[in-house]
């Protein structure tokens, strides 16, 4: 076995900073290259949560940083103290602590299926502000005392305020108190799906076996439930069982439990028996002592200007505000400049994403009003207007109920856009929808078409 050259680690790391900053944490510093052995370079890092952020998000990179600076075909391995002990095995899958990988051919593992918990997001790195103070205050009680301090803890908010980050700082807590704790971290779509696959497998027992045990029960984005999916009937039990037997269930969701349409109401109400706390947007204060402490954590030197900079120009949430500080982490890179509020501007003068919430392939409102006022040719102006007659209703409420259906705004941010509309109105919209839907045929069709032309599939 050779010990790794002690210069490796800084080429390495060097190299990822350049290359790939977006997945650097200023703990790269702290990975010890163990050794190379059978053209695997094993590398280790002392928490389990590091290990595990390294092992799902950053294997290709490291693989390629490695290649690029010895000049080698080498893979590598993350590795925890307990392993380094260990020679390399051959050909294994290595997993590690709760989060095991998936073995082969034995069909869906319930375990595997848990979210990964960022090291960045735990209690130490959210900022406390007026929009979010009570959800905080609340997380910490409910991770301090998982079943007694506030069972369901609903968190609701727009996209990008930090409720998934305050759901994995829950977990982590507890975890870092009881090691052992049984914690169910899932999104709701992966619940929605391994559901339908534990059905389809005949595998109902494992399902509710791995949900009903659980200690500790963490939902993200509760809001995808559907009462037109048999999930929500199974979530309602598992909901119960846990509940009943004091386990800490926690939730999260963008809209309150009674505004979420296609809840039902012995769900609304049992959400609504614990804690729901809401995260408001953060005021400016806040925004720049955000973008001050996403700039340490990410190892990036920024003049105070900056930040004031960036905070006075976007104010809707927190993901917008990273996204602005690494397009200009990027700029400075490509001019190879420190960053200064003139290279700040220029870096966000062009900012596509100002305005935005559009994410990867999800189509844009724009497009889906196109489409909408295409199909049912009415005036942009009306869709947009308080006009109440049928003939623009119609197309309204569809605007809406796409908007919802395949985008991240939030019921607040699609109302805004529909003519000032409030919350209740996109709520009773996606409703509406819903039930026509569901009664007349010609309108599913129609409404199928322009699904189908807004994800870009087809002409109408
Ligand atoms: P949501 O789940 O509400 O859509 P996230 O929890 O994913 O939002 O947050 C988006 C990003 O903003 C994450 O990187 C998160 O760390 C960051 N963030 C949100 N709120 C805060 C806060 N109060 N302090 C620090 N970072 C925050
Ligand atoms: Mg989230």
């Amino acid at each position: 076995m050779s010990r790794p050259d002690p210069e490796l680690r800084k080429d390495l790391i060097a190299y990822l900073r350049l290359n790939h900053p977006e997945m650097c944490r200023a703990w790269f510093d702290d990975i010890e290259p163990v050794d190379f052995e059978g053209g695997v370079l094993r590398l280790c890092v002392r928490e389990p949560v590091q290990l595990r952020y390294l092992q799902r998000a950053c294997m290709d990179p490291f693989k390629e940083a490695a290649q690029a600076v010895t000049g080698m075909l080498i893979s590598v391995r993350f590795v925890s103290p307990e392993e380094c002990e260990q020679p390399e095995p051959s050909e294994l899958t290595m997993g590690h602590g709760r989060q095991k990988a998936v073995p082969r051919n034995e069909g869906i593992d319930l375990a595997a299926e848990q979210m990964v918990l960022s090291p960045d997001y735990v209690f130490d790195n959210f900022i406390v502000g007026p929009g979010n103070r009570l959800a905080l205050m609340a997380a910490s009680a409910v991770a301090e005392k998982p079943g007694r301090a506030y069972n369901p803890y609903f968190i609701h908010g727009g996209v990008g305020l930090g409720k998934t980050h305050l759901l994995q700082a829950i977990c982590q807590l507890i975890l870092a108190d009881q090691p052992d704790a049984n914690i169910c971290y899932i999104s709701c779509s992966t619940f929605m799906d391994l559901f339908h696959e534990c059905v389809k497998a005949g595998r109902m027992q494992d399902f509710r076996h791995h949900f009903r045990t659980a200690d500790v029960l963490v939902i993200d984005d509760i809001h995808f439930l559907s009462k037109h999916d048999r999930s929500q009937e199974e979530f309602f039990h598992t909901f119960n069982t846990l509940y009943q037997s004091g386990r800490q269930i926690v939730l999260s969701s963008d809209a309150a439990p009674a505004e979420i349409p296609d809840l039902e109401e012995r769900l609304t109400s049992r959400f609504n028996c614990g804690l729901v706390a809401r995260i408001e947007r953060p005021c400016y204060e806040t925004r720049v002592a955000i973008l001050k402490a996403k700039a340490l954590l990410h190892d990036l030197e920024l003049p105070d200007d900056v930040p004031a900079y960036i905070a006075a120009r976007l104010d809707t949430n927190i993901r917008e505000l990273e996204g602005a500080l690494s397009r200009i982490r990027g700029f400075a890179l490509a001019e190879n400049e420190p960053i200064t509020l003139e290279l700040a501007k220029k870096a966000l003068a062009d900012d596509p994403s100002r305005g935005g919430g559009v994410e990867g392939a999800a189509p844009s409102i724009q497009t889906i009003i196109e489409s909408v006022t295409r199909y049912y040719d009415v005036k942009l102006t009306d869709l947009l207007s308080k006009r109440r007659h049928k003939s623009i209703t119609v197309p309204r409420q569809i605007c809406m109920w796409l908007a919802r259906r395949h985008t991240r705004f939030s019921l607040e941010e699609i109302g805004g856009y529909f003519g000032g509309r409030d919350h209740t109105t996109v709520m009773h919209a996606i409703r509406a929808v819903n039930r026509r839907r569901d009664e007349d045929s010609s309108f599913s069709d129609a409404l199928d078409r322009l699904e189908t032309n807004v994800l870009g599939r087809v002409e109408i």
